[in-house]
């Protein structure tokens, strides 16, 4: 099997709730999506997404994802897609670091991989674990009595975990955590994620001020010398995520005791191959997950499914239904969420099937 032609499509994907907002300021309220089909010489087709979170949020941005993507087009033409290893190790010698750009692609060739084999991504994955994978609700960063109301509201969507979007000034996040933390019932698990937007005397003042509260802090500072300060200072337990980049990243995090669970996104570390790395030495040092990716429509919330599904249920924290964020469905077939929970697909590859409609033309072709 080789590819003999290269798609690339853009899709706005529109929010539900109009905006998305999280630390310092930060909003999102149409997101820019790429979707790569690659095409082999036997007829099969092969579908992956990227889908950033705006142009701010980790370095990268939807128009970096296409020209990627065209930049990596050369070598990946005459390749077979099913060879995982040696595509990987291509792609990472043609263009140094972007690994948002080679996740997409990587995710298309696991789609690939699967139907040439008849299997889903997840039994590709190593099979799955339990009947489904139980997901959390990102509340956006709102004023701390409309946050709780939204905990409440998707609450009753069956969501039983709730991470708060915080990292806004000490004062407003400490009234956040309040009142959501004053809302949970048994069994429920609250997150207060700042992604990066705190100082660390914010991060003092928020921890000290909400230390008896049964709550997760979330990668509170930018840097991890900053984060791993905060974390020495607090009981309260602790996920890292923007600073887990790699395995690099995770084993040394592992080794200074600087986190109790990790975020993994899948394009955040270039792949589903990448993540299955860091996935599997997570499930190996007992560090629970949250698996997930920046943002996606239907292909990227399959693709976490199969990565979510594959994990032992103890070390999986949480995963991310992106579908049910957004207003268009660029796919059939994937995960819908029912009470708070997803299925990964057991038909072969990620187990989607594009909405054309939706994709539209390519904006950029390249063949063999
Ligand atoms: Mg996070």
């Amino acid at each position: 099997m080789k590819i003999v032609a290269i798609k690339v499509y853009q899709v706005d994907l529109p929010l539900v709730e109009g905006r998305y907002s999280w630390s310092e300021g930060k909003f999102v309220e149409v997101f820019d999506s790429t979707v790569v089909e690659l095409i082999t010489d036997d007829g099969h087709v092969g579908y992956g997404e990227i889908c950033p979170l705006g142009p701010f949020y980790l370095p990268a941005f939807g128009p970096g994802a296409r020209a990627g993507i065209g930049e990596l087009s050369a070598t990946l033409l005459g390749q077979d897609p099913t060879a995982i290893g040696p595509i990987n190790q291509l792609m990472d010698k043609a263009l140094l670091g972007h690994p948002y750009v080679k996740s997409a692609i990587d995710m298309a060739c696991w789609d690939l991989l699967g139907k040439a084999t008849g299997k889903s991504v997840c039994a590709l994955m190593g099979g799955k674990f339990g009947e489904s994978v139980a997901l959390y609700r990102a509340i956006s960063q709102r004023p701390a009595d409309e946050m709780a109301a939204n905990v409440a509201a998707h609450r009753a969507d069956g969501y039983t975990k709730f991470q708060l979007k915080v990292g806004g000034k000490p004062e407003d996040d400490i009234a956040r955590i309040n009142a959501a933390a004053e809302t949970l019932t048994d069994g429920e698990v609250l997150v207060a994620d700042a992604n990066t937007g705190w100082r660390v005397d914010d991060a003092i003042r928020v921890v000290n001020a909400v230390r008896d509260r049964d709550v997760y802090i979330e990668q509170p500072c930018r840097s991890y010398e900053h984060c791993l300060t905060i974390r020495r200072r607090t009981s309260l337990p602790f996920i890292l995520d923007e600073n887990i980049t790699g395995v690099d990243a995770l084993l040394r995090g592992h080794a200074d005791g600087a986190m109790d669970a990790i975020n993994l996104k899948i394009s955040k570390v270039g792949g589903l191959t990448k993540a299955r790395l860091i996935r599997d030495i997570c499930v190996s040092l007992n560090i629970p997950m949250t698996i997930e990716d920046s943002w996606g429509g239907d292909i990227i919330t399959a693709a976490i499914a199969h990565l979510a599904h594959s994990t032992p249920e103890a070390l999986r924290f949480s995963a991310t239904d992106f579908n049910s964020y957004v207003t268009v469905q660029n796919a059939t077939g994937a995960p819908q969420r029912v009470s708070g929970h997803m299925i990964a697909s057991d038909e072969a590859g990620l187990g989607i099937a594009p909405n054309m409609d939706v994709l539209g033309k390519p904006v950029a072709e390249y063949k063999s």
